[in-house]
């Protein structure tokens, strides 16, 4: 019997294939990079053929360096970047236009004109987003607008929309599959999260035809078949969930209280809120963690901007450091930023400020101060920026965390993720296999044909490879973190 999976990560800039074997050991993985195109200021596009071929070039790949076979594959499995939004011709497969990254802000305007006429609280009530360019209805809106002749064609039928894991799918199955799963139908704008299904009124407000839309299946679900002629051999599609949900899916979070947090260039938190739906006052995201067997898991969302980019300044910008692993050798020598506070808002401030006008600034400095004290200020930023997300789902009533889980590059620092267990006051866990975000999906493609047999078998595959306990006084940590509160209001707009 065959037991190996395949993922195809799509992500905002490259696109992996990752096979693991059936106790969730990557066995080989391959990636490559694409295009990114900024056409003006504040669009970011891609084009969605070459997403397709990418993909398959890396699946190609992995399986011409293992030498195993499409009919060694027990399943596959999608995560992909979320929201980005692409529309194609039913009958040719070719999109109308380039893909719309989640990271463009053309559509600003049309969503503060919906703002101002009041339709904010309907939509996040129903969708637990806020009204923001960041989601997809108002892109497919813009794409429906500005092609010549598009809209007439989408209320033909004529058009697809989906976001990427669709269009892949789409593309896998030669057009027999227009499926997306729960996840990323959530990061549409579209998507009602209480009733789990397209929200006709919201459809009016965007003037989008339901006629385009794709069915949304479980995260476990029969997707369809990879067509023979892509990789040899036919592959059923299994599983499918977003980037952020697959890594929460991946670090085995599958109880209320759970979290992860994803440390990249940005910085992502879910929290697993079970089959209760948190409002957030605190502009955190109410988002679908996963559906299984047709029953939601809802989750609450974070996400701060600069993590990752903060180390890269200090790298190429100031110059402070050689690579990021200095700033551990670094931190590890000072320990302290000497009251130096680096608030790196380079690209405005996410959650739960929300400012996209504040600018990144250096307080607190004295005669004394050393370019090693805005190093180690820089690693402690990423962690009080956490903080920030947590005392936000705090005042919102979430369940007290228990532990927090965490994967991304930034996690191989020691030192940050011991400051992180500091600041935050619980355990700070490591995980053996740091690719959770590909692991969430192979986990969700193996669930459904059974090379595993239930969410306890997962929760027993997950593996800790460190813990990170707590070490500081309180009251010394709320001092810095009283701190940081100072300098984040003075930066912003
Ligand atoms: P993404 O998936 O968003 O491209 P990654 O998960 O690959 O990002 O993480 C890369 C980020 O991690 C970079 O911004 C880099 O500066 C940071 N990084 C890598 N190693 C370290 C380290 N030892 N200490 C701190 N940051 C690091």
């Amino acid at each position: 019997m065959s037991h190996y999976l395949m993922v195809i990560d799509q992500g905002t800039t490259s696109t992996r294939a990752v096979l693991f074997d059936e106790r969730a050991q990557v066995v080989k993985f391959s990636q490559r990079e694409f295009k990114q195109y900024y056409p003006s200021n504040g669009w970011v596009e891609h084009d969605a053929e070459e997403i397709w071929s990418t993909t398959l070039d890396v699946c190609r790949e992995v399986l011409q360096r293992t030498g195993i076979e499409a009919n060694q594959i027990a399943a596959m499995g999608i995560t992909n970047q979320r929201e980005t939004t692409v529309i194609w011709d039913r009958d040719t497969g070719k999109p109308i236009a380039n893909a719309i990254v989640w990271q463009d802000r053309r559509t600003a305007e049309q969503c503060s004109i919906l703002r101002e006429a009041g339709n904010e609280p309907a939509i996040k009530d129903k969708t637990g987003l806020l009204l923001d360019p960041y989601f997809s209805a108002s892109k497919i809106q813009w794409l429906l607008d500005r092609v010549p002749g598009a809209r007439q064609q989408a209320e033909a039928g004529q058009l697809a929309f989906g976001t990427i894991d669709c269009y892949l799918l789409w593309k896998l199955t030669e057009g027999k599959s227009h499926y997306t799963d729960a996840t990323n139908a959530s990061r549409t704008m579209l998507f009602n999260i209480h009733q789990q299904c397209w929200d006709k009124a919201l459809l009016k407000l965007f003037d989008v035809p339901l006629q385009m839309l794709p069915e949304v299946k479980d995260c476990c679900a029969d997707f369809g078949q990879i067509a023979k002629q892509w990789l040899g051999g036919e592959i059923p599609i299994t599983g499918i969930a977003g980037d952020q949900q697959a890594a929460l899916i991946g670090q085995a979070c599958f109880e209320p209280g759970m979290a992860k947090s994803t440390y990249g260039t940005g910085c992502f938190v879910i929290l697993n809120t079970g089959p209760k739906v948190v409002k957030s006052d605190n502009r955190l995201l109410s988002t679908v963690a996963y559906r299984l067997a047709g029953e939601v898991s809802y989750g609450v969302e974070g996400s701060i901007f600069n993590a990752g980019t903060t180390i890269q300044w200090l790298r190429d910008g100031l110059k402070a450091i050689d690579n990021a692993a200095e700033s551990e050798t670094i931190a590890n020598q000072f320990q302290s930023s000497q009251g130096v506070y680096l608030v790196p808002a380079f690209t405005g401030l996410g959650a739960p400020y929300w400012d996209p006008d504040a600018r990144a600034a250096i307080l607190g400095l004295t005669r004394d101060s050393l370019a090693e004290h805005i190093v180690v200020a820089g690693l402690q930023s990423v962690a009080y920026q956490t903080r920030d997300l947590l005392e936000a789902l705090r005042r919102d009533g979430a369940a007290e965390l228990t532990s927090l889980r965490v994967d991304g590059g930034m996690v191989v620092n020691r030192w940050l993720c011991q400051f992180l267990a500091d600041q935050l006051q619980v355990p700070v866990v490591r995980p053996k296999v740091v690719e959770t975000t590909a692991l969430g999906a192979a986990y969700l493609a193996g669930l459904q044909v059974g090379v595993f047999d239930s969410i306890e078998d997962l929760k027993l595959l997950w593996q800790q490879e460190h813990l990170f306990e707590p070490s500081l006084e309180k009251q010394e940590i709320d001092a810095l973190y009283s701190g940081w509160l100072q300098a984040v209001d003075r930066v912003r707009n």
